[in-house]
């Protein structure tokens, strides 16, 4: 009788060590596809002998492979490139809040969701700004140095920006309604539209060809993309960025908008300790330099500074002034600022 007891326990416990063995990965969702986050996955996979499955995807495609996957999804980790995104898998259900103080201490407030009873949804890990680029030939840098003077009739056929409803935008425009409030902001769409050079097409860079191409004289863009094309020895692109001026708007006012690139737990994971010991990994200074570097990109970690000669080059040698808004409150905004764009025909 107690051999057998003795028995069924050693069943149970060769179970219970076989699922913790099991526990050892960690699934990962990502809009982040650039070499150098190799390193970062083996980085981690050494530190704590957690393997990585991971599973690349677009942001919005990743946000609907959760949805249809429902419960059943094996998603641990999501990482997404855009706040207005990331504030979306919030609002969806998601992501479940975590409870970090390790995350709390490292990442600045206006750089993670808003916190709630249960933790924070989601944490951004690097920044980015959206710049305006100019021909340095026909335009004065004094007339393209704030987002306010894109909607100015001096500049009237003069600008290239990518659809209104790219997520990039959604957030830089919930941005200005959090500045301007929102008469003004849709003012100030209405000024942006009756700009354009021709209607949104393509991503940023191609915004930065057409200054080129000569179809622009100015245009908005993300700054990694500014940073690729300087660091670009494709003589095209040399010639290009010869040509183009860089300006982060509105240095002497509120600050430029910068957007982030960060990550939450899934609401289903199945690993949650090591989703969480995860994400509390790339708020270390070690990680921080791969995810913000790879992709030209400045790290949220207070603290973490990162050295990068085009980020550099691009914002005169250092700091730029960048708006203190929390990204939260940007991604609400997404909805409101759509119909915005509906009604003043931004395509
Ligand atoms: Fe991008």
């Amino acid at each position: 009788m107690i051999k057998k007891a003795l028995g069924a326990a050693s069943v149970l416990l060769a179970v219970s060590v076989s699922a913790t063995a099991q526990e050892q990965v960690l699934n990962l969702y990502s809009a982040r596809h650039y070499s150098t986050d190799e390193a970062l996955y083996a980085n981690f996979t050494k530190a704590t002998g957690i393997k990585i499955n991971r599973v690349d995807a677009d942001d919005a495609g990743i946000l609907a492979r959760l949805k249809a996957e429902g419960a059943a999804s094996p998603a641990d980790v999501i990482l997404l490139v855009d706040a207005a995104r990331l504030h979306k898998g919030e609002v969806d259900g998601l992501f479940q809040a975590v409870k970090s103080k390790a995350l709390d201490d490292a990442i600045p407030a206006r750089y993670r969701a808003k916190a709630g009873p249960e933790g924070t949804p989601w944490f951004g890990f690097s920044t980015r700004a959206r710049v305006i680029v100019y021909d340095k030939v026909k335009v004065k840098r004094e007339d393209v140095d704030t987002y306010e003077e894109l909607a100015d009739a001096r500049n009237k056929g003069k600008i290239c920006i990518r659809s209104g409803s790219h997520p990039y935008n959604l957030s830089l425009f919930g941005a200005l309604v959090e500045h301007l409030g929102e008469q003004k902001a849709e003012a100030w769409l209405k000024g942006v539209v009756a700009n354009l050079a021709r209607d949104p097409k393509g991503g940023d860079t191609d915004q930065i060809k057409g200054v080129g191409s000569g179809e622009c004289q100015i245009a908005v863009s993300n700054s990694y993309y500014v940073a690729r094309l300087l660091r670009s020895s494709n003589p095209e692109d040399k010639a290009l960025m010869e040509r183009v001026g860089v300006v982060f708007p509105n240095q002497s006012s509120w600050g430029t908008h910068v957007n982030i690139a960060g990550g939450a737990v899934a609401k289903n994971a199945r690993n949650q300790a090591n989703a969480v010991k995860f994400l509390e990994y790339l708020a270390s200074p070690e990680a921080q330099n791969y995810f913000a570097n790879g992709n030209n990109e400045w790290p949220t970690a207070k603290g973490v500074k990162v050295s990068n000669t085009a980020l550099q080059a691009m914002s005169g040698g250092g700091d730029f002034k960048s708006e203190t808004i929390p990204l939260a409150a940007v991604g609400a905004n997404q909805v409101k600022v759509q119909q915005m764009l509906d009604r003043v025909g931004f395509k």
